[in-house]
């Protein structure tokens, strides 16, 4: 499953997106867009989120 961005969480502060190996995470409004057709679940991101603002979704 791919990662999925907690917006109540999330502060928009973009660490997370030179994380990704696959470029699954894209700026966006309000917090970082993931695409899950990318998302290899690797948890680069999730590992690095300050916020804990990215979790794995079952
Ligand atoms: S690192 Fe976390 S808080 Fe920062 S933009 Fe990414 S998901 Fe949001
Ligand atoms: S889990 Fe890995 S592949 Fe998926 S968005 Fe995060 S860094 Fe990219």
């Amino acid at each position: 499953m791919p990662v999925t961005v907690l917006a109540r969480l999330c502060t928009a502060c973009g660490v997370c997106l030179p994380t990704c190996p696959e470029r699954a995470l894209q700026p966006a409004p309000g917090h970082p867009a993931v695409d899950a057709t990318r998302c290899t679940t690797c948890l680069a991101c999730v590992e690095v989120c300050p916020r804990d603002a990215l979790e794995v979704t079952a």
